[in-house]
C-alpha cells in the first residue's frame, strides 16, 4: 500500500517537472528514484522500465495495451536520437518517471526526455579505444542500472561506474579487474539494496570469471564470487567463493586450467529473486573452450555453464545447476533468466527459465536448483536428451570431437545468445530469439596459445568429405549456410513444446518485447522493426530503420501515451564475423528509434551506398605465403573482420599497400580505434602472409560474384 502511494506521487511529480522544465538540472533531486520498493512493486507501475528486464522477474513483458494487436497499424515515429558510432547496440534503455537512461557502443551514457527524445546529458566513459581488441564479441554495451538517484554502468575496460541521475556528473569510477588481462565488461549490472552487482567478459582470451558486489554510495568492493578456482600453488583468494572450492568445487578441475584462467565469465544474466532473496547468477564457457586442453577431460569443471545462486548481501553459496559439465564447445548458461512460477505435480514452485546456448529450455526449482524439465527448443545434435532423475545431460560420445571432426549444433554462437528473450503471463509463451547455428568442431589440443587474442583449442573446419552431404568443399560449406536459421520461437514453457514459430534465413535476429497488447516486437538485421500477433505470430507491422538490429525493445508510458523503444545498430559476434549479401555496406551510426500511436515524426532515408570493390593487385604470392596468411587469419583476422561492423579487408585498399599494412598491423597505428598492433602474436612476415592471402581471397571473391 506504502509502495503504491510512493508511486502515485513520484509519477506526479515527474509529469509536472517534464511539462514545467526542459532543464536536466531543473528536474533535479527526482530523478533515478527506483528504490528496492518501488521495484518490488513493478508489476503494478507499467509506464516504468525500471531495472534491465522491467521487472526483477525479468520477463520482459509490458503489461501496457494501449498499442495492441488491433490498433498496431497505426503506430509511427514518435522521434529519433542518433548516436556517434556504427558499432552494436545492444542495450535495453531503462525508463524512470519520463526519463530515458540509455547506454551505447563504446560506454556513453545519455538521459533523455522518453516522451522527446531532448538529451537531459550525455557521458563518455573514455574508454581507451585499444582495449576494444580484448571485446570478443564488439565494442557494446547492453545497458545501464539506475538506483536511488544514481546511474551505474560498466565498461569494456573493467570499470564501474557511478554517475548522478540528474546530471551525468561521476560520482565514482572503480576499476574491478587486472586490466593487464583481457577482461571486457559488456553487460548491464544489477542492483540489490545497497550493492550493485556486476560481472565481466573474456572468456575467449584466457581469464578467470568471477561477480563482484560493490557499495552503491562509495564504490567499495562487498564481496566476489570466483566462478571458477584458480592456481592451487596460490592459495585460498579471500572471496566468498573460497568455501565452496575447499568444500567440493574445486575438485572438480584438473590439469593446469589456471594458465588461460578457466573461463566461466558472467557476461550477460544476473537476476534477483526477491520471493527468496537471492541472486542467481549465469555462468559462461571454459577457457579454453577445449575440456581435453583445460582440465585433461576430466571432472565437472564447476562452476561453467552453470546457474548459480549466492547470498547478496554475502556472496555465500546456495545451490547451483550445471547445464554442461565438462563443457567444450562454447555453451554458456549466460543467456537469459525468467523467473515464475509452476506447477509442478500439483505444488505451486517457483522456478527459473533458461533458454541458453545449448539448445535445451531449462526449468529450474529456485529453491533448491533441482531440474524441473529440459527439453530441446531448437535442434542440437550434442546431446540424447537430459536424464531426469541425475539432471545431467546423456551426451552423444561424437559431440566432444575427441577423434574425428564433427558437426555440432547449435555451435559457439548458440540456439539462443545474449539476445533477450520475453514471457507474457497473458499467453503463457516465451518469446525466443533462436538460432540454428551448425559448425565443424575439430581437436586442436596441441595448438599455440595466444593471451590475449581467441584460445579455443578448436579448429573451425570446412566440414571434410562424410560428414555432411557435398562433393567439394563448396558444396559442404554451402550444405552448412543452408543450415544455418534463425526463429522467432513461441515457446510454452509447461508442455515444453513450440506454439508456434517464424522462420528466418539468418540468425542473429534481435530480442523480443511481449506486451500487454498482445504483441511481441522484433527488431532483425535487415533493419526492420517488426509487430506480431503474440497468439499465433501473424505479422501485423513493420518499419525500415536500415539498421541491423540485434538489442531487444522496451514499453512505457509518459502522460498517458504508451511508446515502443528499440535501439538500432547492428554488431556483436556474428556482426563482427560474418556476413550476408545485404550487409556489404559499412553500417550507418546507431540510433534509437521511438514509436507511438499516429506518431508522425520524419525520418529521411538513408541515401543508396555501392559496397566497395574489392581489393586487387598484380602482385604474386608463392603458395607456402598463402598457406601462412590462410592459417593466421584464421587465427587472428575473421573474428572481427568478416562481418559488416568492422572494415571489410577483403575491400580495404589498405591491402593493396604493403607498406600501410604494416604501419596497421605491426606498427598499431589505429591502436585508438581498436586496431592494436598485433607483433606480440606474429612476425612482420606473419603479418604479410596474412596481406598474401587477403587479396587472393578478395580476387576469389570478385570472380565468383562475377559469375553470379
Ligand atoms: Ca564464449
Amino acid at each position: 500500500m506504502i509502495a503504491r502511494k510512493l508511486l502515485v506521487l513520484a509519477g506526479l511529480a515527474a509529469t509536472s517537472l517534464l511539462a514545467a522544465c526542459t532543464d536536466a538540472s531543473d528536474m533535479g533531486h527526482d530523478m533515478g528514484n527506483v528504490t528496492q520498493e518501488r521495484l518490488l512493486a513493478a508489476d503494478d507501475d507499467p509506464d516504468n522500465w525500471l531495472s534491465h528486464g522491467r521487472t526483477w522477474n525479468e520477463d520482459r513483458f509490458s503489461p501496457l495495451d494501449q498499442i495492441n494487436a488491433e490498433n498496431v497499424d497505426r503506430l509511427g515515429l514518435a522521434y529519433t536520437v542518433e548516436f556517434d558510432t556504427n558499432r552494436g547496440q545492444e542495450a535495453t534503455p531503462i525508463v524512470v518517471d519520463g526519463v530515458m537512461y540509455v547506454s551505447t557502443a563504446w560506454d556513453k551514457v545519455l538521459a533523455l526526455n522518453a516522451a522527446t527524445g531532448e538529451v537531459l546529458w550525455r557521458y563518455d566513459a573514455e574508454v581507451d579505444g585499444a582495449h576494444g581488441a580484448y571485446a570478443c564479441c564488439d565494442v557494446v554495451n547492453r545497458g545501464v542500472a539506475v538506483w536511488e538517484g544514481k546511474v551505474f554502468i560498466g565498461t569494456l575496460d573493467g570499470r564501474l561506474i557511478a554517475l548522478d541521475a540528474a546530471t551525468g556528473e561521476e560520482l565514482w569510477d572503480v576499476v574491478t579487474v587486472d586490466q593487464s588481462q583481457p577482461y571486457t565488461i559488456t553487460g548491464a549490472p544489477r542492483v540489490v539494496r545497497d550493492k550493485v552487482i556486476i560481472g565481466n567478459s573474456g572468456a575467449e582470451l584466457g581469464v578467470r570469471g568471477y561477480v563482484s558486489a560493490y557499495d552503491t554510495d562509495s564504490g567499495d568492493l562487498v564481496w566476489r564470487f570466483y566462478t571458477v578456482p584458480g592456481n592451487p600453488a596460490d592459495g585460498p583468494d579471500g572471496a566468498a567463493s573460497d568455501a565452496v572450492f575447499a568444500q567440493f568445487a574445486g575438485d572438480t578441475w584438473h590439469g593446469q586450467w589456471w594458465e588461460l584462467g578457466g573461463g566461466g565469465t558472467v557476461w550477460d544474466s544476473i537476476v534477483y529473486d526477491a520471493e527468496l532473496d537471492q541472486l542467481l547468477v549465469g555462468v559462461g564457457n571454459g577457457s579454453p573452450w577445449n575440456y581435453r586442453v583445460r582440465s585433461n577431460g576430466q571432472g565437472d569443471n564447476l562452476f561453467l555453464t552453470s546457474i548459480l545462486a549466492l547470498d547478496p548481501d554475502t556472496g555465500a553459496y546456495k545451490w547451483h545447476y550445471q547445464e554442461n559439465p565438462g563443457e567444450t564447445w562454447d555453451y554458456t548458461a549466460t543467456q537469459q533468466m525468467t523467473l515464475t512460477h509452476m506447477q509442478v505435480h500439483g505444488e505451486d514452485v517457483p522456478v527459473v527459465m533458461q533458454a541458453p546456448k545449448n539448445g535445451f529450455f531449462y526449468i529450474v526449482d529456485r529453491r533448491d536448483g533441482s531440474l524441473v524439465s529440459a527439453e530441446p527448443y531448437a535442434r542440437q545434435n550434442w546431446a540424447e536428451r537430459i536424464d531426469m532423475e541425475t539432471g545431467r545431460p546423456v551426451e552423444l560420445p561424437a559431440a566432444r570431437f575427441a577423434h574425428a571432426p564433427y558437426l555440432v549444433t547449435p555451435s559457439g554462437l548458440g540456439a539462443h545468445a545474449f539476445h533477450p528473450m520475453s514471457y507474457s503471463p497473458q499467453t503463457g509463451l516465451v518469446y525466443i530469439p533462436a538460432m540454428q547455428t551448425p559448425s565443424a568442431y575439430e581437436d586442436n589440443a596441441g595448438y599455440t596459445r595466444h593471451i590475449g587474442r581467441w584460445n579455443t583449442g578448436v579448429n573451425f573446419l570446412t566440414p571434410p568429405a562424410g560428414l555432411v552431404p557435398g562433393d567439394t568443399p563448396e558444396a559442404r560449406r554451402a550444405y552448412v549456410t543452408a543450415n544455418t536459421k534463425g526463429y522467432l520461437l513461441a515457446w510454452d514453457p509447461v508442455a515444453q513444446q513450440a506454439r508456434w514459430s517464424i522462420e528466418r534465413d539468418w540468425p542473429w535476429n534481435g530480442g523480443t518485447l511481449a506486451t500487454g497488447g498482445n504483441l511481441v516486437f522484433q527488431g532483425l538485421p535487415d533493419g526492420t522493426f517488426n509487430a506480431y500477433n503474440a497468439e499465433d505470430g501473424t505479422p501485423l507491422w513493420s518499419f525500415q530503420t536500415e539498421r541491423g538490429i540485434v538489442a531487444g525493445g522496451i514499453s512505457y508510458a509518459v502522460d498517458g501515451v504508451q511508446y515502443v523503444a528499440i535501439m538500432a545498430g547492428y554488431g556483436g559476434s556474428m556482426g563482427m564475423a560474418s556476413q550476408s549479401d545485404w550487409m556489404r555496406r559499412p553500417p550507418p551510426n546507431g540510433m534509437l528509434f521511438v514509436f507511438r500511436l499516429d506518431g508522425d515524426a520524419s525520418y529521411t532515408p538513408l541515401p543508396p551506398q555501392e559496397p566497395a570493390p574489392y581489393a586487387s593487385t598484380d602482385e604474386t604470392f608463392d603458395a607456402a605465403t598463402l598457406a601462412t596468411g590462410q592459417a593466421n587469419w584464421f587465427a587472428f583476422c575473421t573474428i572481427c573482420h568478416n562481418g559488416p561492423v568492422n572494415p571489410n579487408l577483403l575491400r580495404s585498399p589498405v591491402a593493396t599497400d604493403a607498406n600501410a599494412w604494416k604501419a596497421v598491423v605491426i606498427d598499431g597505428i589505429l591502436a585508438d580505434r581498436g586496431m592494436i598492433s598485433f607483433a606480440p602474436w606474429m612476425s612482420a612476415g606473419d603479418a604479410e602472409a596474412i596481406r598474401a592471402y587477403v587479396l587472393s581471397e578478395a580476387a576469389r571473391r570478385a570472380a565468383e560474384e562475377e559469375r553470379e
